[in-house]
């Protein structure tokens, strides 16, 4: 941000003119979809869209020593780093390596 006020991140630009779309509304429809519907900002355009934004998979487990257990599966490359740490476990025995004090996630 600078200083001379928050800009805002263009996220989406309209299809039919280029110009960004700001998010006009916002609803939650369940635990991990959003639906939002978005404005273009040129005032002669106008047009309107919509759209949804999903959690599909837990990126990085939480550091919260209780952390509440979720649904979400891990992310692909999540998955394969929990892979190569069982497999560093498997050659090197009783031990680990230095990243592998990392929390996993629970078995849900
Ligand atoms: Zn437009």
């Amino acid at each position: 941000m600078s200083s001379h006020g928050a800009r805002k991140k263009v996220v989406f630009r309209c299809d039919f003119c280029h110009s960004p779309l700001v998010k006009r509304t916002s609803h939650l429809s369940h635990d991990h979809l959003r639906h939002d519907s978005f404005n273009c900002t040129n005032p002669v355009c106008s047009a309107a869209f919509t759209g949804h934004t999903e959690l599909t998979g837990v990126a990085s487990p939480s550091g919260l020593p209780h952390a509440l257990p979720t649904d979400l599966p891990p992310s692909p490359a999540y998955a394969r780093e929990i892979a190569q740490r069982a497999h560093r476990l498997q050659l090197c025995g009783s031990q680990p390596d230095l990243l592998d004090a990392l929390p996993l996630p629970a078995d849900h």
